[in-house]
């Protein structure tokens, strides 16, 4: 997706962004590995992070890792991931060139993603929960002009149908509980994100909503953690609120590293 909102930029694709930044931290032969973070123990003077075949030692941790797409909760939403339903239009909308699809959610990523989707597939299905939006009213009056976008009002998904371990169709139940099958192709799943602070809960870091709790140093309760970004408990979620949290956490790491 544009960004348009970062300083210094009109319009940047995020991607572009990203790697520029990338570059920006490897012309400073900053070492790093990738990997999951399984979990992170706290033994006071130092921390420990625990990935798939190691351990490595640190004295202080910034925990950056965002937020993670919210999942319906049906029992084949893994499986079928790639086989049918996916989580980035621009990323495989392709597949799904002159063919049916669905969209859920009913905010500004699945408005603009219909709208995208609107422009390579049949026929788009906007299936939401409740019958007014919380997309712009600009992106609804757009996706509400298109002749091949149907909306689905006051419906949840409640089964998707799987053929050959392949998305076949999907199963809709409205709020007077009546049942509908679509025979769509694809299913794209747009109903907001969560923090992805699965591995840290034994920390004791989280508020209810799973973020991440800092003070104004973005230290977390833990001396020598802390947290900034999309994972953090705050009022604006945005790039611009990221980098600044990031920019005051490295300094008050620098002021406790040598403290
Ligand atoms: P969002 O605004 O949180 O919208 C999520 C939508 O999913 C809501 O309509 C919500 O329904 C629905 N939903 C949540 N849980 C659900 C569930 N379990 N089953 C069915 N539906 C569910 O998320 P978003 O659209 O990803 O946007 C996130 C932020 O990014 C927003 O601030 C948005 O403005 C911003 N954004 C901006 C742009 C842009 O400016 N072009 C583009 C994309 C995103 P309810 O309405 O009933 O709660």
């Amino acid at each position: 997706a544009l960004v348009e909102n970062y300083p210094g930029f009109t319009n940047i694709d995020g991607p572009t962004l990203a790697s520029n930044i990338f570059e920006q931290v490897n012309n400073l032969s900053i070492n790093y590995k990738s990997g999951e973070v399984k979990e992170i123990i706290d033994n006071i003077d130092y921390k420990q992070i625990v990935l798939e075949n190691e351990i490595i030692r640190a004295k202080t941790i910034i925990i950056a890792t965002g937020r993670q797409p919210r999942e319906l909760g049906l029992n084949n939403e893994k499986t079928l991931t790639g086989r049918g339903i996916s989580w980035c239009a621009i990323c495989d909308g392709y597949f799904f060139k002159d063919k049916e699809v669905a969209v859920v959610g009913g905010g500004d990523s699945a408005f603009e993603e219909t709208l995208f989707l609107s422009s390579i597939c049949k026929k788009v299905y906007l299936i939401h929960r409740r019958d007014t939006f919380k997309a712009s009213n600009y992106l609804q009056t757009k996706v509400k002009s298109l002749d091949n976008v149907e909306f689905i009002l006051n419906s949840n998904i409640k089964e998707i149908k799987e053929d050959n371990s392949k998305l076949s169709g999907i199963i809709l139940e409205n709020s007077l509980q009546e049942t509908k099958e679509l025979n769509v192709s694809g299913l794209f799943i747009y109903i907001g994100s969560v923090p992805a602070t699965d591995n840290f809960k034994k920390l004791n870091i989280l508020n209810e909503q799973g973020y991440i709790l800092v003070d104004k140093n973005y230290e977390t309760n833990i001396k020598g953690i802390y947290a900034c970004g999309d994972v953090i408990d705050k009022s604006l979620y945005q790039l611009t609120t990221a980098v600044g949290d990031a920019s005051t956490a490295a300094y008050n790491i620098k002021k406790y590293y040598f403290s």
